[in-house]
């Protein structure tokens, strides 16, 4: 069995459905489909809540009322047969019901889930009809009854995979089952999610638990790119990538892939195929653990970093002191994410500046403080640090014209970033890939140095 999932886009037009419909049953193999709302909706149904929370109960129902007749739309240009229509209507009479029935002065955090969980319900059921319509049996199972978050908010995985086994066997006949992405439920029995962008997260965490020999996440873009192609002219997609190496680059912002479900894929050892809906003939990107080895696989870059830097003679010799540091950062639930040291002085830098002023303030008591914003880190992805000469030489002979602020290296064998003014980050993306990536790829060789 595999597991499927389409984004926000695949799902976010009539013709975008139709489409997904068709991939999915092109497909002989059984299969459990991951739909995630239409495209811009659960941001309306978070409109909706933040409404509700400020008191605005009639411009909360006016946007209900205009997301409906959105979703009206979609169905009188999908479906073809009365009858299709008709169920399809009936469905959002009810669901329409059910969120002006939300609407009050009494606005909870457990209203507000349950509004968020709307879009993937209705994406879901109004898909099933379509897939009913053009003669493609399916199952539609609710997410609600197997996807269950422990009480810090991790899937709970023993009671997802008891639950959805025990389903899947009522159906032994069916190839085709269809369940929502990004919603569960909590200890509490409440409706629940897995954070914005979670659907990827449930294929994967589904994919582990019916040991799935793959985890498909169709979007729209053909794979994760050698290089950020909104920046950079001649990029290309990776046929294959290691775990590892695109943990580091999730992070780093290659959006493609929430950076948590590579997780459960990966424990799993099950292969992730990123495919493009638009373009399915396209190879797309397979994340594996055995992927073939490159000593420089991809470039990406992460903005709005801030550098802060403690320089302090008390660092000398002493002992302690990093931890110290650290722990002004950990009181104040703020992540660093690159770090080096001097023997007198540490630079880390952050993305989360909530609690800057804080944080200085109390790093004040250390040493003199140093605070650059304004800055990218770009991180490059690949077999870098594992006893491969000339890899970094490459690497900086391409930015000799460019002021490097932070060096890290050798954290992970996959990885090595440096932090730039944000104001050279198109530059140094293109200086890269002109001089690590473009000589090869027109040799149509793999990516080497
Ligand atoms: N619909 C949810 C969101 O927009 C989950 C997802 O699309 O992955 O955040
Ligand atoms: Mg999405």
């Amino acid at each position: 069995m595999i597991v499927l999932k389409f984004g926000g886009t695949s799902v976010g037009t009539v013709d975008n459905i139709k489409k997904v419909a068709a991939i999915v049953s092109s497909m002989n193999e059984s299969k459990i489909v991951v739909l995630s709302a239409m495209s811009g909706v659960t941001n309306t149904l978070q409109n909706i809540s933040n409404l509700l929370s400020e008191g605005n109960i009639s411009e909360a129902s006016s946007v209900i009322n205009t997301l409906n007749i959105k979703y009206l739309d979609v169905v009188n240009d999908l479906y073809n047969k009365d009858e299709s229509i008709k169920k399809a209507t009936a469905f959002l009479r009810l669901h329409n019901g059910l969120l002006q029935s939300l609407v009050s002065d009494d606005h909870t955090s457990k209203i507000q889930r349950i509004i968020l969980a709307q879009g993937e319900i209705v994406s879901t059921n109004l898909f099933q009809l379509y897939l009913n319509e053009i003669g493609e049996s399916s199952e539609l199972i609710s997410a609600l009854d197997f996807m269950i978050i422990d009480q810090n908010n991790e899937p709970d995985n023993d009671y997802i995979k008891d639950h959805l086994k025990r389903i899947l066997a009522k159906y032994p006949s069916t190839r085709t089952f269809i369940t929502q992405g990004f919603i569960c439920k909590n200890r509490k029995d409440e409706i629940d999610n897995l954070e914005r962008g979670g659907s990827d997260y449930t294929a994967s965490i589904i994919g582990a638990a019916i040991a799935s020999s793959q985890i498909q996440i169709w979007t729209d873009i053909d794979g994760m790119h050698n290089n950020d192609p909104r920046f950079v002219d001649r990029t290309f997609s990776i046929e294959e990538i290691s775990f590892d190496e695109a943990a580091e680059l999730a992070y780093f912002g290659a959006k493609i892939l929430h950076p948590q479900s590579i997780i459960p894929a990966k424990e799993n050892n099950i292969p992730v195929l990123l495919k493009n809906t638009f373009k399915p003939e396209a190879k797309g990107t397979l994340i594996y653990n055995n992927a073939r080895v490159e000593k420089i696989r991809a470039v990406a870059a992460k903005d709005n970093i801030t550098a802060i830097k403690i320089k302090s003679y008390r660092m000398l010799l002493a002992y302690g002191f990093l931890k110290k540091i650290f722990e002004v950062f950990d009181q104040n639930q703020t992540p660093i994410d690159m770090i080096t040291t001097s023997e007198v002085a540490v630079s880390l830098t952050i993305d989360n500046i909530s609690q800057l002023e804080k944080i200085i303030q109390e790093l004040e008591g250390f040493g003199s403080i140093e605070v650059d914003n304004d800055l990218s880190i770009i991180c490059i992805a690949g077999n870098i640090a594992q006893n491969k000469k000339g890899v970094t030489a490459a690497i900086f002979n391409c930015l000799v014209d460019i002021p490097i602020r932070m060096i890290s290296y050798g954290g992970s064998n996959y990885n090595l970033s440096f932090l730039v003014k944000s104001q050279d980050k198109v530059a140094v993306l293109n200086l890269l890939n002109e001089g690590l990536f473009i000589p090869l790829a027109s040799q149509k060789k793999s990516v080497m140095v």
